[in-house]
């Protein structure tokens, strides 16, 4: 617990949406907030935006450096749930992704990549 953020990348506290340069505003962009997990230490990645603005997900429990590309991984996490039935994600709105992926899986895991993705399904 409470291991320090890479340098250089800034921390939103928790719940805090202002004071980013593009955010979305009061959606929660970040459909895997609650499930993208450290392979290594099970500590959820932390949303955040690095300095050019880029949306991503950081590890602060301090297993990787770096961020991972928020929209490179939650791409893959939608194609997954696509792959396994297009009606999983047929109509959703963006908005809803959260809790959709949310009731698909128990978790997302991460090691050192997206390409090291690891699902924990509840169904
Ligand atoms: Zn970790």
């Amino acid at each position: 617990m409470g291991g320090a953020a890479p340098a250089g990348v800034a921390v939103l506290p928790e719940g805090t949406e202002a004071g980013h340069r593009r955010g979305p505003g009061p959606g929660d962009r970040f459909s895997l907030g609650r499930l993208l997990t450290c392979d290594n230490c099970d500590q959820l990645l932390r949303p955040s935006w690095d300095l050019s603005g880029e949306r991503q997900y950081i590890f602060l429990c301090g297993c990787r450096r770096g961020g991972i590309n928020a929209d490179v991984v939650e791409r893959l996490v939608y194609q997954r749930v696509e792959a396994e039935s297009v009606l999983l994600v047929a109509d959703v709105a963006v908005e809803a992704l959260p809790a959709v992926f949310q009731g698909i899986f128990a978790a997302v895991r991460i090691g050192h990549s997206t390409e090291d993705l690891m699902f924990v399904w509840r169904i």
